[in-house]
This record gives C-alpha cells, sequence and structure tokens, in this order.
C-alpha cells in the first residue's frame, strides 16, 4: 500500500494555511471538490477580525489576535489585496454604551491594539450619515482578498512539494499499527486507498463526519456540528458611497450582528443574519429583506427597501446547538481517545479565517511532538 507521512483533509483557508506551514515533508491534501476553497472560506465577510469578542484565553482569543498580525505580514509580503480599514460597533442606548467598555476591556485583556471608544462627534466626523450614541473604534481590523490569501497558500505549499488531490473525498479512515489506512472515492467513481502517520481533519462542515470516520463518537466528545446559516443582501443605488468602515451593531449570542461588509472595490453587502438550519442550502430568501431592515435601519437610517437584493450566504460550523452557550474551537490530537496521529479541527467558525496563519502554526507544534 502507498504510504504518505502527513494527509490534510480540506482545501479550506485551514487545510491550505496548514499545508503551507508544515510543508517539508511528505503531505498530500486531499478535497472533495475541483478546487480550493468551494465552501465557507469563499462564503464568508473576508473581515481580519482584531480579537475582541471572544473569552480570554480561548483559542479563538489567542489564535485570532495572533492570526491578525500575521495576515497583515502575509499581505504586505506577498502582495495580497487587502485594506486595514477599521471598524466601528455602535451603541444606541446606555445599556449598549455598557456594552462598548466590556467590550473594550475584553479587548485589551486579548492584548488587542489601537481600541477607542469614540464619542456621536468623533463617530459623525468619520461616518456622517450613520446613528449612533458613541463606538468602539478598532483600528487593527480589516479586510482581505480571501481567495488571493488561499491561492498564495496553496502556491507556497505545492512550492515545498506539498501533493494536492482534488475532486477526491475521503471516505474511510481506519487506525493501523504504524498510521491510519485513508479511503478515497475520486471524481471518476474510482475507490483506493492509502496508509497515512498522521491524518489532520479540517473538513470544515464536515469535519464532525470526517472524526466519526475515524470511530469517534461525536456526541460522547461534543464534536457534532450544527449548521447556523448566514445571508447577505448587497446595497446598492449608490448607498454604498455614503460608508467608510465596517460597522457593526452590539455582537448577539449567535452571531456579531448584520453588519456592512466592505469589499476591496468598494462594493457594501450588509449581512450576515444568522440562524440553525438543517441542511446545507446557500439560497438567500428575498422574505428575509424585511428583518434586514430592521435590524439596519436604526444605524444606518438612509437604507430604503428597493436599495438592497439578495446576494449570497454562508454556513458557519457551529459546535453549539441553538440556545447554547458559545464553544471555543476544537483543535485536539487525539491520544485520549486512543487516536494518535490523528488530530482534530472542528467548530472552526469565525474568526476562523483571520486565525488561519495562528491556527497552521499550532497545528505544526502538535505535529512535531508526534
Ligand atoms: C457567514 C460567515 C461569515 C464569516 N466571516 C468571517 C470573517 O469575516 N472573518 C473571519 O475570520 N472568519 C469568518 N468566517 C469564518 C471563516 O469563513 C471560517 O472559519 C473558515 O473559512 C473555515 O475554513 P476551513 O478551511 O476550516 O473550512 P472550509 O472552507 O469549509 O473548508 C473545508 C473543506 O473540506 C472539504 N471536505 C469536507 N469533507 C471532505 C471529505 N470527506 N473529503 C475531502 N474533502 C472534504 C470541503 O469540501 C471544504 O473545501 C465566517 C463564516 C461564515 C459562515
Amino acid at each position: 500500500m502507498e504510504k504518505v507521512e502527513i494527509t490534510i483533509i480540506g482545501a479550506g483557508v485551514v487545510g491550505l494555511a496548514i499545508a503551507a506551514e508544515i510543508a517539508n515533508k511528505e503531505i498530500l491534501v486531499i478535497e472533495r471538490h475541483e478546487h480550493f476553497g468551494e465552501e465557507t472560506s469563499s462564503r464568508n465577510s473576508e473581515v481580519i477580525h482584531s480579537g475582541i469578542y471572544y473569552p480570554k484565553g480561548s483559542l479563538k482569543a489567542k489564535l485570532c489576535v495572533e492570526g491578525n498580525q500575521l495576515l497583515y505580514q502575509i499581505c504586505t509580503s506577498h502582495q495580497i489585496p487587502y485594506q486595514r480599514v477599521g471598524k466601528l460597533i455602535v451603541a444606541l442606548n446606555d445599556k449598549e454604551i455598557e456594552g462598548l467598555e466590556e467590550l473594550l476591556a475584553r479587548g485589551r485583556d486579548n492584548g488587542v491594539h489601537n481600541l477607542q471608544i469614540l464619542s456621536q462627534k468623533d463617530v459623525q466626523q468619520i461616518e456622517p450619515h450613520i446613528n449612533v450614541l458613541s463606538a468602539l473604534w478598532s483600528g487593527s481590523t480589516g479586510i482581505i482578498d480571501t481567495h488571493s490569501l488561499m491561492k498564495y497558500f496553496e502556491r507556497s505549499a505545492r512550492a515545498k512539494g506539498v501533493d494536492f488531490a482534488y475532486g477526491c473525498e475521503v471516505e474511510s479512515i481506519e487506525k493501523k499499527t504504524d498510521g491510519y489506512e485513508v479511503g478515497i472515492l475520486d471524481a471518476d467513481g474510482e475507490r483506493f486507498s492509502f496508509l497515512s502517520r498522521i491524518v489532520i481533519n479540517s473538513a470544515g462542515l464536515c469535519a464532525d463526519k470526517v472524526a466519526a470516520l475515524a470511530g469517534i463518537d461525536i456526541d460522547v466528545a461534543g464534536y457534532r456540528i450544527h449548521y447556523c446559516k448566514g445571508e447577505y443582501f448587497n446595497l446598492g443605488a449608490d448607498k454604498h458611497k455614503l460608508i467608510h468602515h465596517l460597522i457593526y451593531p452590539p455582537p448577539t449570542t449567535i452571531g456579531l450582528g448584520i453588519h456592512t461588509v466592505l469589499d476591496l472595490q468598494g462594493r457594501v453587502k450588509l449581512g450576515p443574519n444568522a440562524f440553525y438550519i438543517d441542511e446545507i442550502d446557500y439560497q438567500v430568501e428575498e422574505g428575509h429583506k424585511k428583518d434586514f431592515l430592521e435590524s439596519t435601519r436604526p444605524i444606518l437610517p438612509f437604507v430604503e427597501e428597493s436599495d438592497i437584493t439578495p446576494d449570497m450566504a454562508g454556513i458557519r460550523p457551529k459546535l453549539q446547538a441553538e440556545g447554547e452557550p458559545a464553544r471555543d474551537f476544537v483543535i485536539s490530537h487525539e491520544i485520549a481517545l486512543g487516536l494518535p496521529g490523528l488530530i482534530n479541527l472542528i467548530g472552526i467558525e469565525s474568526p476562523g479565517l483571520t486565525a488561519s496563519p495562528a491556527i497552521a502554526r499550532y497545528v505544526k507544534k502538535m505535529i512535531d511532538r508526534i
């Protein structure tokens, strides 16, 4: 049977970042689509988050703050389009102002720089068309061309000898004495298998199913993924010209709230909303327009019903079911489950794009210890 040293399952931004980081070993990346990044990694807000939201000491906080700095370095060194555009989290009442103070304290605790509470007057100078009482300014928040980032990770991994098998789905993972037998179904319907000493599961929305292939009881382990959809509406009619920064409401329990999403071409979307679904489905419901208007008009009073049209949707791979408290990323070398050499990355929702280069370094340290 053919052998490889390391198999990475999934060529989203996380699998690609890991491949680029741990290269110089015999590595195979397996992706079921014909190209990289066809799922969540190309269906998100493309925001380089600063790391203010997450509990101190969590992987989300640590890897987001580190990833933010690494991403800016990668962008400037490798000509990846980005803009350090900055973000305002706005408050419309006294309770929300208190919330901003808490976010400021948490952000500083997490090591985020360039945070400042702005008065209504300060905000009006930089965003004259929005309604706000006060806002938290995050100067290290930016936007990035995620496709170019993924292309850079893939190119960099290939240059170091990493192989990519596109159009190949991992169907089975069986523990053997010296690694794992990985079974593949390719695009021609052919089945084959090979032996891999180390297996890294970065399969995004299917990471729980891949963990189950290796024999893990995902309910006992707490690895079951719950799909939480986020839809975007495009802001047209030249209204995008009235917005210059990322503008967020205070965060909710399941998401960051419907915000303005700027892209590098100057277009603006509104989104994403957040609701749990049972099946993967990327349709945007026109009927949700009313909710979008209700959520955004208190802050962006100039948005009219005719200005917004359905755009795209993404799905968050959440570890918590609806109504449960937020969970951290799982990045686990499964020795305790009797599966040495298997590394699971599960629940890599936001800020997974921002954290991707830091996640890669974290996984590399795990591999160096195996
Ligand atoms: C609406 C939304 C907005 C977001 N906004 C932001 C943001 O602004 N900033 C930020 O930092 N993060 C954001 N995120 C989070 C970010 O997009 C994700 O954390 C990141 O893209 C996850 O990357 P990934 O590689 O883990 O997963 P994916 O991109 O889903 O890649 C996993 C890959 O595994 C493959 N795969 C699955 N099963 C198999 C199998 N059996 N065999 C072979 N291949 C398989 C899939 O085809 C897929 O390509 C957002 C997410 C959503 C949903």
